[in-house]
Formats: C-alpha cells, structure tokens, sequence
C-alpha cells in the first residue's frame, strides 16, 4: 500500500453516462473543510458546523468563483458513515461534465482522488465491516443472478462473518484448554482430555466440511450451471435456446469473451441460473470438416456442468452423436431427442442402446411437446449432483474455501498428533494455524498485501 490512508480523498461513485444524478463522494478528516471551500448556499452558512445526517442544497463553484453544478450536499459525520470517517456526499446532475467540473474542483480544494475500492478499504481499516463483508458488497454489484445477489447480500451483513467467528470461538476454548495443560504437569489439569480434545475438533471439521461442500452449490448459484447444447446442423438447438430464453426471461445477459462460433446465455430456470452455450457443432457433414466440428465441440465440453446431446428423430444418430457421447457421459448429460412431430427414423431401443447413461427425453421444440418435461429434468439432473439447498452460510468465493481447506489440514494434524500421543504444546502449533487460515477469511489475521490485492478489484468510487 503506497498510499496514505490519512488523506481525504474522493471519487465519482456513480457510473459514467447520462443519469438523472451522480454521486461525488468525499471521505476523511478534512472532508467537511475541503466541502465548505467548494459549496455554497443562500441558506447554508457552513457544512461544518450542520448536523450530521443531514441534506443542504446550494451550488458548487470552482476556483474562479464559477458555478459548476446545482447540488444537494449530504453531510454524514464520523463515526456513522460507510468509512466512519467524515462523509460529505454530491448529489449533482448526472452528465460527465458537471461530475468532472466537481471533481476537479473538490481536489483542488484538498482532496485526493480515490484508488479503487478505497472507500470499502476504509470501512474495513476502521472496523465498519469485516473481509467477507467487504467482498459481499463486491458480489453484490457484481452479481449476475437472483441467487447470487442474494447470497452476496448475506454476506455483506455478516452473516457468514459471524459464522466463522463462531468456528474460531470454538478452537479458541480448545486452545485454552491445551495451554494450560502445557504450563501444568499433566494430571493436575482436567482441561485437558484428548479424547474430549478430538471430539470436539471433529464437531468443528464438520462444520467446515458443510461450508466447503457449499461452496459448489454457491459457484452455480453466482455463475451458473454451465449447460451446452450440443448436435448436428439443424437438430434444433437453436431453437431449444430461443425457447429457453422466451420461457425463463428473467435475465439475460450476453457473456463476454465467448468464441465466435459459441454464443452464451443466462437462463434463469427457477432459481438455478443456467449458462447455456449453443456450440455451433458440426458444421457440415463431409468427414474432414466433422472432425473438426466435433474436436472443437469436444473442447467446449471440458468445462461443462451439464450437457443436452439434441438429436434429430427424424434423422439417424451419427457417428459424431456417438463420439461427442464418449467425450462427455461422465457428466450429468440429457439425451434430447427432438422433432417427435416429424416421422421417426430412430426408435427408442436404439437410442437406449447407444447412450445408456443418459436420461432420455423426446420434445419438439416445434409443437411444445416434452418441454416441460425437459426443464424438470434439467433441475433434477442439477439437484442430484452437487448443488444441494439447506445450507446455513454458503460460500461464493475461492478464497473463503481454500482457507476453509487449510484449516481442515491444520485441524486434522492436530486430531493425529494427539492420537499419538503428541505433546498439547506441539498440538497447538497446529490448532492455531487453523486460527490463522479461518481468520484470513474475515480480515482478523490478514497481511497487508492481501488487503491491497482484495481491495484492487473493486470499482472507483467504491
Ligand atoms: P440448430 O442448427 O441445431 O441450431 O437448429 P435450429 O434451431 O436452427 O433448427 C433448424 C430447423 O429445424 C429450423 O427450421 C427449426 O424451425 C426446425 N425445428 C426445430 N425444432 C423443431 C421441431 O421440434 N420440429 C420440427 N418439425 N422442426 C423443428
Ligand atoms: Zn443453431
């Protein structure tokens, strides 16, 4: 951190574009001095000596005594803001330029422009909010589903924060319990029992073991299930997805970074997010340019959670079918069988016979015809693989469950080592890595690099 955290500093916190308002946010000591040199008002004489929580209208006006902006000035002093430090907020009109004007003139006037995520970077120095948070609030505006907005939400009020406090309060009355018993010889204290040792440890991995287990469920629930639809030209793909996206309108958004021949959309099928890709699947039906098609295919299934292999009734399976088959039938895969409305070349036995580990579901996309159907074995599918509700807290991000992980080692070293007979003193080197990693997760053990590398990833302005 190269910075000082002592400087008032401030940021447009509302996004580029036209808008009815936007947002100019000053925060730190000198906020209130550094707002009455750019604000003035017939009936305001000076916002340092207002209430806090309070709003007063005037103008902001530049060096050369010019107006910039008709505003309205939102005074939220320390320690009850976002920061906990002294807030002033600009309500302004919501162009570029009168953002820009205020700007410019709030940092001649004192103020530093604010690094990325500085504000959220505070309210964590300052003890407003913890890691997880802070990272909450992240998700929250970048969150792309219903459920992930959700979660994120949670998390931003503590909710998973006070869980893992409530995890290291536990290995705390343990740790006591071993210190102790290294500063008195053995039989004079009772804190320290192993077996009663081990059992408690073993309660609190499998409380870890749940928050990590959930952390599958929380990913499909911020990205997505990663569905594609695969098959030949014209089988009907497209289609299906148009369907999808009509039936399930809730959102859709177009991902970003997709190849050009995969287009990407997000499916909202009943609470799951789904992100169905429609690979363009085998082009052409000469030999060379199948092979292609299918290799590249085959690509797009690596990482795929779910798979609907569509095929034509009123054409046979081909070789392609098959091989795309061998690719992917240990994943959750859907054999669709589409155009039940046209005469059938397939019969049914056929189709069981080459793809035994599917489920298998006819539709026509044409008449409606088993769409239903195939949503609720959409869900199925999802609900009987790693995706489960029921959860207390659960995890969205790679960090919480890594350390989550690490924890788990340290707690199991200390579960051996005391079955063997290994001194409570060696123990609790163990038991308090476990401390470390769980206290990474909300903030309470965390080097400064992390903080700056956790913080760089939010907004300006946030
Ligand atoms: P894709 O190449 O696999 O994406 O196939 P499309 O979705 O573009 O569909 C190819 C053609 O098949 C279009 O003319 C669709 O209207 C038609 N089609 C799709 N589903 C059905 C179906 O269930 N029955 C019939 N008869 N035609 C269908
Ligand atoms: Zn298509």
């Amino acid at each position: 951190m190269n910075y000082n955290m002592d400087d008032t500093i401030a940021a447009i916190s509302t996004p580029p574009g036209c808008a009815g308002i936007g947002k100019i946010r000053i925060s730190g000591e000198d906020a209130l001095e550094i707002a009455d040199k750019v604000f003035y008002s017939s009936s305001t004489e000076s916002l340092k000596k207002v209430e806090s929580h309070t709003i007063h209208y005037g103008f902001i006006r530049d060096k050369n005594n010019k107006d910039i902006d008709e505003v309205l000035a939102l005074i939220l002093k320390a320690p009850k803001s976002f920061t906990a430090e002294d807030t002033v907020e600009f309500d302004c009109h919501g162009g570029s330029l009168p953002l820009q004007g205020v700007l410019d003139a709030v940092l001649s006037a004192g103020a530093r422009l604010a690094e990325p995520g500085e504000f959220s970077k505070r309210a964590f120095m300052n003890g407003r909010i913890d890691l997880t948070q802070a990272e909450g609030i992240m998700d929250l505006i970048n969150s792309q589903t219903e459920k992930g907005r959700e979660l994120a939400v949670q998390h931003l009020k503590g909710g998973l924060s006070d869980h893992i406090k409530d995890i290291r309060e536990q290995l705390m009355t343990i740790l006591a319990g071993m210190e102790a018993s290294i500063d008195f010889p053995e039989d004079e204290v009772p804190g320290f029992d192993s077996d009663r040792v081990n059992d408690k440890i073993n309660q609190v991995i499998d409380t870890l073991n749940e928050l990590i287990q959930s952390s599958k469920t929380g990913q499909i629930f911020t990205e997505g299930v990663e569905t594609v639809i695969v098959g030949k030209p014209n089988v009907g793909k497209s289609s299906l997805l148009n369907y999808l996206l009509k039936e399930n309108r809730a959102i859709v958004t177009e991902i970003p970074g997709t190849t050009r021949d995969i287009i990407s959309e997000l499916v909202n099928l009943g609470g799951i997010p789904l992100r169905i890709t429609d690979t363009a699947g085998i082009r052409e039906t000469s030999d060379q340019v199948e092979k292609i098609g299918v290799e590249r295919t085959i690509n797009s299934l690596q990482t795929a959670d779910l798979v609907l292999l569509m095929l034509d009734v009123s054409q046979g399976i081909s070789p392609g079918d098959y091989k795309i088959y061998q690719e992917v039938k240990d994943k959750p895969i859907i054999i669709l069988v589409n155009k039940t409305d046209l005469s059938k070349e397939i019969d049914h036995n056929k189709i069981e016979e080459n793809f035994p580990d599917g489920r298998i579901i006819y539709t026509s996309v044409q008449t409606g015809a088993g769409l239903k159907e195939l949503e609720k074995t959409i869900k199925d599918e999802i609900m009987a693989g790693d995706v489960k509700g029921g959860y207390d807290q659960i995890i969205t991000r790679m960090r919480h469950r890594n350390l989550l992980e690490k924890a788990k080692v340290s707690l199991e070293l200390v579960i051996e080592g005391n079955k063997n007979n290994i001194p409570p003193d060696l123990l609790s080197v163990d038991l308090k890595d476990a401390l470390l990693s769980l206290g990474e997760i909300t903030g309470e053990t965390v080097t400064d690099n992390l903080i700056d590398q956790i913080f760089q990833d939010f907004c300006i302005g946030k």
